[in-house]
């Protein structure tokens, strides 16, 4: 790590008449952006100033990475039908003894791996861009997309390489259909609880403080229960991991607690 600015991409930008490369920060003080937004052949909509994309295209940008984010943890789910640890999909260059084989559907675990890497090389080229950018803690795709989502919009519609933006743009539009499709082929059904949600939030200051979400408890088609929390798509747990977490946190667990335990927990091994 002596050398950073030889890992930095370059883009080719025109400066006084002369074709030049330049890294990001400096290409894109030279970016000339069109008037029209990139995205719309047949009917014109005018970018946003200093944009490759209209206000309605960067909100729809900003969706589709939404969206990867939410369906995740439901393609996850689907990945694994027979009630596995689909999230050791995510795992990569473990012993591979772990988890048994599964029967894996092949087509969900396709739109991930498609996922992943779009995601991937977008968070990949970011930090060539801005390598003082720190990505989260956790490195999982839906995480990942989220966090993209939160604050690199605007980097991705601003960027000096408009075939970057347009290639992230097509990738993310058919992804996000994608794993839409494949999350409502089993579609949850949401129970209230009383609870609030245990993981943490990152503030307006960056801080990483107790997040002030509620939770609730999301049934899908196979049965299986999570709970999810009302602020954040990426806090979500099994429902066991849940109630055991909580069991602990609450000193006296109340009635309530017990009957949503019963209730949910039915069935499964203690
Ligand atoms: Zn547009
Ligand atoms: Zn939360």
């Amino acid at each position: 790590m002596t050398t950073p600015l030889e890992l930095e991409e370059k883009y080719r930008v025109t400066v006084g008449g002369a074709v030049v490369l330049l890294p990001y920060t400096l290409a894109k003080k030279q970016t000339v952006y069109a008037e029209l937004c990139i995205f719309h052949d047949e009917e014109p909509a005018k970018a946003a100033p200093g944009s490759h994309l209209c206000p309605a295209c960067i909100e729809w940008l900003r969706s589709a990475l939404t969206d990867v984010a939410k369906y995740w943890p439901d393609l996850e789910d689907a990945l694994a039908p027979a009630g596995g640890r689909a999230a050791s999909a995510e795992r990569v260059g473990g012993t591979g003894d772990l988890y048994p084989p599964l029967p894996i559907n092949g087509e969900v675990s396709d739109i991930m791996r498609a996922a992943r890497r779009a995601i991937w090389l977008t968070v990949g080229k970011l930090i060539q861009d801005r390598p003082e950018q720190r990505l989260p803690l956790d490195h999982g795709t839906g995480v990942l997309a989220d966090w993209l989502a939160r604050w690199h919009v605007e980097y991705l519609a601003t960027h000096p390489s408009v075939e970057h933006v347009e290639a992230v743009g097509w990738d993310l539009a058919k992804i996000a259909r994608q794993m839409r499709e494949a999350a409502y082929q089993s579609p949850p059904i949401e129970v209230d609880i009383d609870g609030n949600c245990h993981q943490l939030m990152i503030n307006s200051r960056g801080e990483r403080v107790p997040c002030t979400g509620k939770v609730s408890a999301w049934t899908q088609g196979d049965g299986r229960v999570v709970i999810r929390c009302s602020l954040d798509i990426t806090h979500r747990v099994p429902a066991d991991q849940w109630f055991a977490t909580a069991g602990r946190r609450t000193p006296r667990p109340n009635r309530a607690m017990e009957t949503l335990k019963k209730k949910y927990l039915t069935g499964r091994k203690a």
